[in-house]
């Protein structure tokens, strides 16, 4: 356990963290010998697990040649060569990679090239993002304004610049009975445009959305065919489309991008976490031709910079990571393990009186807990459940990413799962197992 004398400001003040000193595969271990299968990935991370030598050796390689070198000075090989291998397998259009050092930097860059874009093609008046409520695109000021997470955002609203926010695609609660998952996108869709509208079309720079929505509402995935109209919404008014994928993106879901499931391609994707599996912080903006055309013909730059703007040992760490996934054919594992995944979870949970839905895609899924499965009625956020159940499952020796606020920001639970891409068919197993046990201590409490 920690000194109660650390001075490490740490997220919860009150709370004593073990030590983590050990990773190996999909297991980390503490200061006082337990053990804890990753099976959030940490917050959607750990994609190759911990401790793989293949990418620690590229990282120590990349030390002994070159650290660091300032981007306003030089280029780097190992930036020119991970740049190429995500712009090979990008969606359409994507063309360049900016290097960052984690997602809400890559939201960061993504807002700020889109306002620039319009400034360069004599569209100034171009100043406001729509984006969606219940999601989350970073905690830095920007990423944050266009968050829908109203917990994060309540006490910093004063700081936060003005953005709209639309419905998210939450099927469970607000898909009408009467509708199919299609229409129930369509409308969706429809209230998009009609804040586009009401907004003043020609005023908004983007709509921004997580393809697949993450950490605060629990993997909710869009109905079929909603962004495909998201797109011809966009393109109808000029507006870009800005995808983040920092958690859904990168394979989690089956595909490298989930934007691939849906047959779309955005103009900017913000990528993150699986894109370093955790070995270095790395993010990264990919930006379509249109645009890095626009600064091409324009002033010739993009107005902005960090002082770690890729980082050639982050760089190592990303390409090592990606190139052991594709060669190791982990996206197949990632499809596989997630349908055995949801399998497992429907057997343990499917019947369960307080589990009113199990939802997601790939190895990146999520159960929603109810007081009532029959009015979905959820619990009291004064139970804290969401607390109750990452301790007993933290007491088991699992680590899951369970949220509060699921619904609104202030009602409603879930529990998100991210394992690893290299999980097996026992781990499944084991991880739902612990999971059942963990949900019944809480709900015992
Ligand atoms: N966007 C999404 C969808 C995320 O889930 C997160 C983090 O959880 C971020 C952005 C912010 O990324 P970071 O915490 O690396 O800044």
């Amino acid at each position: 356990m920690t000194s109660p004398s650390t001075h490490v400001l740490h997220r919860t003040l009150s709370h004593t963290y073990p030590v983590a000193v050990w990773g190996e595969g999909i297991t980390i271990r503490d200061s006082e010998g337990r053990a804890y299968i990753d099976a959030s990935g940490g917050a959607a991370v750990s994609c190759l697990g911990h401790g793989h030598p293949e990418v620690g050796a590229a990282m120590k390689r990349q030390i002994d040649a070159l650290s660091y070198a300032h981007t306003s000075f030089f280029t780097t090989e190992v930036a020119e060569r991970l740049a190429a291998h995500l712009v090979d397998r990008a969606p359409q259009g994507i063309s360049h990679a900016y290097f960052v050092s984690g997602g809400s930097e890559a939201m960061e860059a993504a807002l700020k090239m889109a306002r620039q874009y319009f400034v360069e093609t004599g569209e100034p008046q171009r100043r406001v993002f729509v984006a969606r409520r219940q999601s989350y695109h970073g905690n830095t000021l920007g990423a944050l304004a266009v968050g829908g997470n109203e917990w994060r955002r309540a006490q910093f609203a004063p700081l936060l610049v003005d953005a709209h926010h639309v419905s998210p695609t939450y099927a469970y609660r607000n898909r009408r009975a009467d509708e199919t998952l299609e229409a129930y996108g369509a409308r969706l869709a429809a209230e998009l445009e009609e804040t586009l509208l009401r907004v003043g079309p020609d005023s908004v720079i983007g709509f921004v959305a997580e393809t697949v929505g993450g950490a605060t509402a629990g993997a909710l995935e869009p109905p079929p065919g909603y962004f495909a109209r998201v797109r011809e919404i966009c393109d109808r008014h000029g507006v870009l489309l800005i995808l983040d994928e920092v958690m859904c993106g990168m394979g989690r879901t089956g595909t490298l991008h989930a934007c691939e499931q849906e047959g779309v391609a955005p103009d900017l994707m913000a990528i993150a976490k699986g894109m370093g599996g955790g070995y270095a912080p790395i993010g990264a903006t990919l930006v379509s031709e249109r645009i890095v055309g626009a600064f091409q013909a324009g002033s010739g730059l993009f107005q902005h910079g960090h002082t770690y703007l890729g980082h050639a040992v982050a760089c190592a760490a990303a390409l090592a990571v990606q190139t052991v996934i594709e060669r190791d054919g982990l996206l197949a594992n990632v499809r596989a393990m997630g349908a055995a995944m949801r399998e497992d979870l429907v057997a343990r949970f499917g019947a369960h009186r307080h589990v009113g839905d199990i939802r997601g895609r790939g190895l990146f899924q999520a159960i929603e807990l109810v007081a009532d499965r029959g009015t979905k009625e959820p619990f009291d956020p004064a139970r804290k459940l969401h607390a109750r159940i990452k301790r007993e499952a933290m007491a088991r020796g699992l680590m899951v990413y369970p949220m509060g606020g699921t619904i609104d920001g202030r009602r409603g639970d879930h529990v998100l799962l991210a394992p690893p891409y290299i999980v097996s068919r026992a781990d499944v197993t084991e991880i739902v197992d612990r999971l059942g046990a963990a949900v019944d201590a809480a709900l015992a409490e």
